[in-house]
């Protein structure tokens, strides 16, 4: 065992007594919540209940309706406004590096207790306990150890749970991130009760056909640029109109472009439609690991795992291109002809 798991398995002792010892839990994740945000987020609520707990799983009401995809997940019960008795709860995050990725002020602000469970390289440790393992391909990977410990028997509800976050966040047992333990872990879900096809189905083969129609205007305006290294393209507002997509069918268009051959770092930039906040978002993968994403997502205040990162900002869409490729040439040493 390496000093960093030692660290970890202390984190997960301390985060177990935590939770057997507390009364009142308040769940959240972070915006624009993916597979493992969710999965996560309702599997530790289910664990909480398992043991006799008060837990309320909270989401800013922006996030609905959720990304189709995750329709199906049990979620009816998210709060959207704080709870009066919030100064007497636990606050566990999960899937969220800092805590910007959530921003609520009754959070940031809060002097609760805050359990922070996490799997991204760059996450800010922020809470009270940081229980944040890098190994881990997905949060749900940690949530799936932790019922463990705590003893929760593995139903097929919570089963399901930890599955869609395990799916998505390997991208179906492809990314790098895929292990030995993410396989052991998808072998335990399945045995417990995941039906492995129909969660496949309803994340995969549910789509509007507004979600194929703006993923082909994505892929009309890819771009190949740097000489092929960044393969990148634009989601306009004016796209979402015409397709009648929402913005929460952007998910998945960045799978797409990360397959053009000799691609280094693919990148999605959509605008964003609710406001208030960056105008748009970028979303970043890098496909052979040469460029750290995150590193590039953090110059404009993102951040994200090496493979898969992503900013927000108000930059218009050639400015962006502009500063990636200049970020992607400092970081392989020089542009493509001295490289
Ligand atoms: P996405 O491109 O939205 O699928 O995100 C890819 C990865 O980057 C995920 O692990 C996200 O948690 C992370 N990420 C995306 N946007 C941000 C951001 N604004 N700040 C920090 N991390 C982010
Ligand atoms: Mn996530
Ligand atoms: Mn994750």
């Amino acid at each position: 065992m390496t000093e960093a798991t030692e660290l970890v398995g202390s984190e997960l002792d301390l985060v177990a007594e935590e939770i057997r010892a507390g009364d009142r839990f308040l769940l959240t994740t972070h915006e624009n919540p993916d597979g493992d945000a969710l999965g996560s987020l309702l599997a530790v609520h289910r664990i909480l209940e398992t043991l006799g707990k008060d837990s309320l799983m909270f989401l800013t009401a922006k996030e609905f309706p959720l990304p189709v995809e995750y329709r199906f997940l049990p979620l009816e019960e998210v709060f959207h406004e704080p709870p009066a008795d919030i100064s007497d709860r636990v606050v566990i995050f999960l899937d969220c590096g800092n805590i910007d990725r959530m921003p609520v002020d009754f959070l940031r602000e809060a002097r609760n207790k805050v359990i922070n469970i996490d799997h991204h390289h760059d996450n800010t440790r922020f809470g009270t306990i940081n229980l944040i393992d890098v190994e881990a391909s997905c949060t749900a990977e940690i949530v799936y150890d932790l019922a463990g410990l705590l003893g929760v028997e593995m139903t097929p509800e919570l089963a399901n749970a930890l599955y869609v976050a395990l799916v998505t966040d390997t991208g179906k047992f492809m990314y790098e991130n895929t292990d030995g333990r993410s396989h052991r872990m998808a072998a335990g879900l399945i045995d417990a009760g995941v039906q492995v096809n129909e969660v496949y189905r309803r994340l995969y083969e549910h789509s509007p056909i507004e979600k194929l129609k703006l993923l082909a205007r994505a892929l009309e305006k890819i771009e190949l640029l740097d000489d092929g290294r960044l393969a990148v393209t634009y989601i306009s507002g004016d796209d979402y109109t015409s397709t009648g997509a929402s913005e929460a069918l952007t998910e998945g268009v960045i799978d797409h472009l990360r397959t053009v051959d000799g691609t280094v770092v693919a990148a999605v930039v959509r605008d964003q439609s609710d406001g208030g906040r960056a105008a748009r978002k970028v979303s970043m993968r890098s496909t052979d690991g040469r460029v750290d994403v995150s590193a590039i997502a953090r110059v404009h205040g993102g951040g994200g795992h090496r493979r898969a990162a992503g900013f927000g900002t108000d930059l218009p869409y050639e400015q962006v291109v502009e500063f990636l490729i200049g970020e992607i040439a400092a970081q392989l040493g020089g542009p493509p002809t001295s490289g």
